[in-house]
């Protein structure tokens, strides 16, 4: 089976085999004929099962015949990583069709997005913020918008982007076809497909589950000991990419500093990262410069590394969901990958919750010849205070909440507690949770605050109240 079997335009046809995929994966194979019939898709697949393909080719199948220039199709995604990433996907696959994608997204100088808009797009793949401002301005057209998909949907709820799309929506033409992809269905999500999409053909690839070319391992470990086991997994595992999770950005980037220390080539992707370092230390794990990245799962969201090996939790998700978008970064488009949890006696529930949502055990393990049995430190230095940022006179509103602002963020604000929402041993000391209102204070400053601070690293978004200050840092 091949892509020539749904008769794309031979332009569009050209460009797949460009970038070389040979079979179509099993959302392309679902969604590509329905949405080249004009139907709304309501699309349940998680990361890397190829849905950029999937609504992208029928798109420019789509757009390829007729008027250019004109801001024809629109896709809304959550943050500035993915955004690029789908608008790479989308270029990859048009090279010969001459049409034109950009992204919108905050974080950015805006001027430069205006000149591109007036020397004529006709896709626009945007952060829901920044293109808010722009239709405010004036400097976009969105009159002549044919297709409207809206990506990762659940995420978009989760970072309170949900109002902002409703506004969107109003200004689009109402006879379009509507896309709409999520991850997973949380009711509102559900609510908003009700709202968008006109008897939509649903495709799903698998439920929550992740890819089944993924197999998982739990390593039980005390949290003082967790550094020393990641690099005895690392030392014992033949890994070509490795992503690995922590909880904070802080973590991540003391995990990051530790491992380049020992010789790994690792970098970390945190919040506080200007927009250029950040696109640097994506572009170096992309290309192989860096073999290990160390991210939290708001600054991951959207990393496109088809070749990565390994995910390695060095802290458990606080959600299945969260689960399921780490490990959907591994055994992408058929590859396979593994994904190992280091888990603490407190993990316990959720990993529960996790099992359930897999529909069946995990398999714990022990490294041989690793010393469990080291005592955790009078001091443990593990989880020390995070270095004191400089104090602002006012606080994100997130900040007064008592949650740690990247976890809330990957659970969702609409979403029920998750039994067993764990913190490390260190969070509920004093240490600990002054640690995390440094994190807070950090994480959660409104998006234009720092320097390339913008989209995609709102996690205080949801929140009431901080609204405004999200709004003003566009
Ligand atoms: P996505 O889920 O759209 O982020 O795609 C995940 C990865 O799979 C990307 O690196 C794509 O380039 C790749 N991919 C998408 N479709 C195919 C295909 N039919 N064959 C091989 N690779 C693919």
């Amino acid at each position: 089976m091949d892509f020539k079997q749904f008769n794309l335009h031979p332009k569009v046809q050209a460009g797949v085999e460009a970038v070389g995929y040979q079979t179509p994966t099993p959302i392309q194979l679902q969604a590509i004929p329905t949405v080249i019939a004009g139907q709304d898709v309501l699309g349940l697949a998680q990361t890397g099962t190829g849905k950029t393909a999937a609504f992208g080719l029928p798109m420019l199948h789509r757009l390829v015949e007729g008027s250019r220039g004109q801001v024809r199709a629109l896709v809304l995604a959550p943050t500035r990583e993915l955004a690029e990433q789908i608008n790479e996907s989308l270029t990859a696959l048009a090279q010969q069709t001459r049409l034109k994608s950009i992204t919108v997204y905050g974080g950015v100088n805006i001027n430069t997005q205006i000149k591109k808009l007036r020397e004529g797009a006709d896709i626009v793949v945007a952060c829901p913020g920044r293109l808010l401002d722009h239709i405010s301005q004036g400097t976009i057209d969105l009159s002549k918008v044919e297709v409207l998909v809206l990506d990762e949907a659940d995420q978009m709820f989760d970072m309170g982007f949900l109002p902002d799309v409703r506004k969107i929506l109003r200004v689009l033409p109402g006879k379009r076809q509507n896309l709409m992809f999520s991850a997973t269905m949380p009711d509102d999500i559900r609510r908003l497909a009700h709202e968008i999409l006109c008897r939509p053909v649903t495709v799903q690839v698998s439920r929550t589950a992740p890819a089944a070319t993924v197999s998982h391992a739990l390593y039980p470990v005390g949290q003082h000991l967790k550094t020393p086991l990641l690099f005895e997994l690392l030392k014992h595992t033949d890994t070509e990419s490795v992503l690995i999770f922590t909880k904070t950005k802080h973590r991540a980037k003391r995990v990051g500093e530790q491992l380049e220390k020992a010789g790994y080539k690792a970098t970390s992707l945190q919040g506080n990262l200007s927009q250029n370092r950040r696109q640097a230390a994506l572009d170096g794990f992309r290309d192989g410069t860096y073999q290990i990245m160390v991210a939290t799962d708001i600054a991951a969201r959207g990393i496109d590394v088809s070749l990565i090996s390994h995910v390695i939790n060095y802290d458990i998700p606080d959600t299945p969901e969260a689960y399921t978008h780490r490990i959907g970064r591994t055994g992408r488009a058929a590859k396979t990958g593994d994904a190992f949890t280091l888990v603490t006696g407190e993990d316990e529930a959720m990993v529960k919750s996790i099992e359930r949502v897999l529909g069946s055990k995990i398999e714990r393990r022990r490294v041989e010849g690793f010393d469990y049995t080291v005592p955790p430190p009078k001091k443990d230095a593990e989880f020390a205070r995070a270095p004191r940022e400089p104090q602002r006179k006012k606080q994100p509103a997130a900040a007064t909440q008592g949650k740690p602002a990247e976890a809330k963020s990957a659970q969702g604000a609409g979403r029920p507690a998750q039994p067993g929402s764990s913190r490390g041993p260190g969070a509920s000391r004093p240490g600990g949770s002054r640690q995390q209102a440094g994190q807070r204070q950090g994480g959660n400053r409104p998006a234009g605050a720092s320097a390339g601070a913008g989209e995609g690293q709102r996690a205080g978004a949801q929140r009431p109240g901080n609204q405004a200050a999200r709004r003003s840092g566009r």
